[in-house]
């Protein structure tokens, strides 16, 4: 369904990825996992089309995407925070990706109370961003991101901006949204409990390369290096 095969990214001298290759079947849950500059983001956003890789290929259902500008990658995307458009309400915010591609006002219409619903945010619709707490905030990036099904959902540490408890109930409320719709989705995360309950499997990275791949399970019961073993053992 989405194949990376052997991509790298340089930045000057400094190379943020390494000769990555993976290969993630339709409606899996993948997670990037890793420390602080191991180049996770790096490798999300050259399969999002914000950077164009050094070398290396990203094909997604059978054709290479490369050569694709980022809007025409049919790919949903949910960043960190400041991810919605603090001028336009929440169903204005999750009917723009709609707009875009000139969608009649009555099926807008109908998918915005869709998506709204997904996230069990119906009675917000009229309300601006501004006047969301937080978690509600990226649950209206969630209903943006797949008012239009793309195939794939890319999502860079939606979560790392709330609190422990907002958290745990988002991340319910993704593993439901991942059941419910079975979009693919591949989660970036530097928190290791976060990863091994919301996957199928982790991409464990390190210095720009994937260290391990596999089921939580298989890296937490047979970490193939130190670092993985340091890395999932430990809270960080
Ligand atoms: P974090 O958990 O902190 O978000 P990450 O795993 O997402 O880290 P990346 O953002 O992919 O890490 O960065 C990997 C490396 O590439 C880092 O050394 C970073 O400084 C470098 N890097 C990333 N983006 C750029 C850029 N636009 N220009 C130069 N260097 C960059
Ligand atoms: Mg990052």
């Amino acid at each position: 369904f989405l194949e990376i095969a052997n991509i790298s990214k340089t930045f000057g001298n400094v190379t943020a990825v390494s000769d990555v290759s993976l290969e993630i079947a339709r409606g899996e849950f993948v997670t990037f996992l890793g420390p602080s500059g191991s180049g996770k983001s790096t490798t999300l956003y050259m399969i999002a089309g914000f950077f164009e890789p050094t070398r290396g290929d990203v094909r997604l259902e059978g054709r290479s995407i490369l050569s694709e500008p980022s809007n025409k990658r049919n790919i949903g995307m949910v960043f960190q925070r400041y991810t919605l458009f603090p001028h336009l309400s929440v169903a204005e915010n999750v009917a723009f990706p709609l707009r875009v591609r000139r969608r009649p006002a009555a099926e807008i219409a109908g998918k915005v109370e869709e998506m709204l619903a997904l996230v069990r945010l119906e009675s917000f619709a009229g309300r601006m961003p501004a006047q969301l707490s937080g978690g509600q905030q990226q649950r209206v990036a969630l209903a943006r991101a797949l008012a239009y099904n793309p195939p794939l959902l890319l999502m860079d540490e939606p979560l790392s901006a709330l609190d422990k408890k907002l958290r745990e109930e988002i991340q319910d409320e993704i593993r439901r949204i991942h059941r419910q719709t079975g979009v693919t989705i591949l989660y970036v995360t530097h928190d290791q409990e976060e990863a091994l309950s919301l996957s199928d499997r982790i991409a464990l990275f390190n210095h720009g390369k994937i260290e391990q791949l596999g089921k939580g399970r298989e890296l937490y019961e047979a970490p193939r290096t130190r670092f993985v073993a340091d890395f999932i053992g430990h809270s960080n």
